[in-house]
């Protein structure tokens, strides 16, 4: 008998006139998440969406993948049969058996969309219910407090039967490419990365920027950043990566600015170059890891400051978490080893050792007059190197 995964989406649901492009983009990005591991066979009806993998082996590489396409609520691999009481009775004996042991607590829960089928949703869960009940010696219906709930689905051409509690939770979120693309300021840190996913998972395509300065920092921090993009890209299945060589802006500050606002003036040339870029690659907006007191230059005074270089909205989806909290995060995605890597940011080289916490605008932008930020600006971006960067499976 056959199995195949269904996958139940959410908000997309709620889209109204658009939700039938919603759910073609859906079923393209699990497509190309899946390409290259089996032949499949996609379909959509009623809210869910079925995958027929031809070898079967593969389901479980298959179902893994699906945990990281955003749009995607729940995935639950089930049992295909007929549209009989008996088929359906026998399919929840030989597929739920295994979890049925004397002395479980166990409901049967049944849907049908097909309203001609002969038994309505509660009769024939009390059927196949007590089927199992009789079958099956020692097990207990509990409807209230089941430790299994066998799942009945009735549909037009099949049935199918599935353990609830085998259900795997999927990333959530919305379809990546539904909602523009916007540009993650990628350091090698634990914030950034996380910053982007939140972003990402709204269905929004991210490019990245990673400002360095060679060779202050080494390659091997070089090598960190591209591998957390592609981490980031299992996510949203590619990510543009733009290198800007960063280290002539560093010297010129560290060599013409006081030292308490150096920090800020970096920041305040990061945001300008990633602006520039943004605009270049069709970017709606930009993406930082800051989260509001996490260190000097996250200050409300100091946001403001670096704010008012850039006309783009910027997006901080970490600004109300704590450091733990954002750690956790990083664990989930799969970022946080990489990140911890020992290999130096750009910024940690110049950083100065009484950064200034609550700057004056006016103050900064006397103590950043003196260079000549338009040709620096201009040179990093001559120097830009793009990298496309793939999944990291
Ligand atoms: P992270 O853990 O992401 O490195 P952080 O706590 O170290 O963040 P900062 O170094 O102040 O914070 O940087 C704040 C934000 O500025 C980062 O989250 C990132 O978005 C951006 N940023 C900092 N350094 C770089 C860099 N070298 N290249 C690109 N973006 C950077
Ligand atoms: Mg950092």
């Amino acid at each position: 008998m056959k199995e195949i995964i269904l996958i139940k989406y959410g908000e997309i649901i709620l889209k109204g006139g658009n939700r039938p492009r919603f759910e073609k983009i859906l079923i393209q990005n699990i497509a190309n998440s899946i390409r290259n591991i089996a032949q499949t066979r996609i379909t959509i009806a009623q809210a869910t969406i079925y995958i027929e993998v031809e070898d079967e082996d593969k389901l479980d590489i298959v179902c893994e993948r699906l945990t990281m396409v955003f749009g995607i609520v729940t995935i639950v691999r089930a049992r295909v049969c007929e549209k009989t009481v008996e088929a359906i009775e026998a399919a929840a004996l030989e597929y739920c058996g295994g979890d049925l042991k004397p002395g479980v607590k166990f409901k049967v829960e049944a849907k049908r969309s097909d309203k001609k089928f002969p038994l309505n949703s509660v009769q024939l869960g009390i059927e196949v219910g007590g089927f199992l009940d009789e079958a099956i010696p020692g097990l207990v219906v509990d409807v209230h407090n089941p430790e299994v709930t066998v799942q009945v689905e009735v549909r037009d051409r099949e049935a199918f039967v599935y353990c609830r509690e085998n259900r795997i939770k999927g990333q959530g979120g919305m379809p990546i490419g539904t909602g523009g693309k916007a540009t993650l300021l990628l350091s090698g840190g634990i914030d950034s990365p996380v910053a982007g996913h939140m972003i990402a998972k709204r269905g929004i395509e991210i490019d990245a920027v990673n400002f360095f300065s060679f060779p202050y920092t080494s390659e091997r921090a070089k090598e960190k950043v591209i591998e957390l993009a592609s981490i980031l890209a299992r996510y949203t299945s590619k990510v543009n990566l733009y290198i800007v060589p960063f280290t002539d802006i560093q010297l010129a500050i560290r060599d013409n600015c006081p030292e308490e606002h150096m920090t800020l003036i970096m920041r305040r040339f990061m945001m300008k170059i990633a602006e520039r870029l943004a605009i270049r690659n069709k970017s709606q907006a930009l993406i930082t890891g800051e989260s509001a007191g996490q260190v000097a230059s996250q200050t409300l005074a100091a946001l403001n400051v670096t704010n008012a270089v850039v006309q783009m909205p910027v997006l901080r989806p970490l600004i109300g978490m704590d450091k733990t909290e954002i750690i956790e995060r990083s664990q989930e995605i799969d970022t946080f080893e990489t990140s911890i890597l020992p290999y130096e940011d750009c910024c940690t080289v110049f950083t100065p050792k009484h950064p200034t916490t609550q700057p004056k605008l006016s103050m900064i932008e006397k103590s950043e007059s003196h260079l000549d930020a338009d040709r620096l600006i201009d040179e990093a971006i001559d120097g830009i190197e793009c990298i496309e960067i793939y999944p990291k499976l």
